[in-house]
């Protein structure tokens, strides 16, 4: 964990996961079923829980939905985010159903009767709210500085809160453009002490999400700003949580448990490596958190050229040459490898780690 840099804030809690000042950044995702779905909504938010999601968000557009979250939450394990909008009486529901915490947009809940009466729920049930700005959202002045009246309505949002006494808030200021994303988040990191939630938002399908989220996310991760996130995408939930834990792991911020490295192959590789590394990758995925010290490094490695450097510097590694493998372990050239045992190689060899590692910290 390099988060020496990491900004001091206050810590806000979700039930029973810490958001903010040395809490581990925590990974959130949003279901895309219809939430009084009750079914559907809690076999996806198991789902996510199989993949490491931390907090999970629902949106609440009806009192259906509202309801629905009281016989959500008994069979999920992550605390539960409700998302509302322009109907301050669904945070209420929401709130004397279980939810957590409450995601409100400034830009559309705005009378000062209806924020009071939400601030009385939250304090009486112990829910923290995330003032969730969004770019599409907010009043544009004059002169149309877009991180200023970002900044701004955070602020205000943020005033009326306090005014009222209630400072258990996380905040978000998203828009779809990343350098305007980064920027905001920038400004308002010198302007409060509350923790935020990184996201660049409508970021489209999972290619142009991944560059975006990782520039955006990444880069204000690596200035030490930022306590949870999530990337937000055209596609599977899924596939949010798993790109937003990569995006820790690469900034050094979580242990992903096994680190797959492989080359990009070229012209030099004779092995169909692509779909090896996919299987190997599918088939370690379950033994990843016994890695908890540091992550176990695996190569695999397409050629002799810079194949046997990559897995020798790997704590397991294959470096493919003239119709077979080498394997590697921790730096020692250990045997050679045929393509049909390969994948069954590795997968004793990671196990054997994981034993030396439980037998260590017996
Ligand atoms: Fe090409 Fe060999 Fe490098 Fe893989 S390791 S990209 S096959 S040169």
């Amino acid at each position: 964990m390099q988060d020496n840099l990491r900004r001091k804030t206050r810590t806000v809690m979700v039930r029973d996961v810490a958001i903010g000042s040395d809490a581990p950044i925590s990974v959130q995702s949003m279901t895309k079923t219809d939430t009084a779905d009750v079914n559907a909504t809690v076999r996806q938010i198991r789902q996510l829980e199989r993949c490491g999601c931390d907090i999970i968000r629902v949106a609440v557009l009806n009192h259906n939905a509202a309801l629905a979250i009281g016989k959500i939450k008994p069979r999920i394990h992550i605390p539960l985010v409700a998302d509302i909008h322009f109907d301050h009486t669904l945070a209420l529901r929401a709130m004397e159903q279980g939810a957590d915490k409450i995601r409100l947009n400034p830009g559309n809940i705005r009378k000062p009767q209806h924020i009071e009466a939400i601030l009385a729920a939250a304090r009486h049930y112990r829910v923290p709210i995330r003032i969730g700005v969004n770019s599409g959202s907010v009043p544009r002045r004059r002169g149309h500085d877009l991180v200023r009246d970002i900044t701004r309505a955070a602020q205000e949002y943020v005033a009326a809160f306090r005014k009222r006494g209630f400072d258990q808030i996380v905040l978000s200021l998203k828009t779809p453009d990343v350098r305007t994303t980064i920027e905001s988040y920038r400004r308002m990191a010198e302007l409060t002490d509350l923790p935020f939630h990184l996201g660049v938002t409508a970021t489209g399908l999972a290619e142009q999400a991944t560059v975006k989220s990782s520039i955006g996310i990444g880069a204000l991760l690596l200035e030490g700003i930022g306590d949870t996130l999530r990337v937000s995408l055209s596609g599977e939930a899924r596939e949010e949580v798993r790109i937003g834990l990569a995006i820790l792991a690469a900034v050094g911020l979580r242990n992903p448990g096994i680190e797959i490295i492989a080359c990009p192959t070229c012209g030099r590789c004779s092995l169909d490596l692509v779909p090896l590394v996919k299987q190997v990758e599918r088939r370690l995925w379950p033994l990843r958190q016994h890695f908890t010290r540091r992550p176990l490094r695996v190569a695999i490695m397409g050629c002799v050229v810079n194949g046997p450097g990559e897995a020798q510097d790997a704590d397991i590694g294959i470096a493919w040459g003239k119709g077979r493998g080498i394997l590697f372990k921790q730096g020692k050239k250990m045997r050679t490898v045929n393509k049909d045992e390969l994948l069954d190689v590795l997968y004793a060899e990671v196990r054997n780690e994981m034993d030396a590692v439980s037998s260590s910290h017996a």
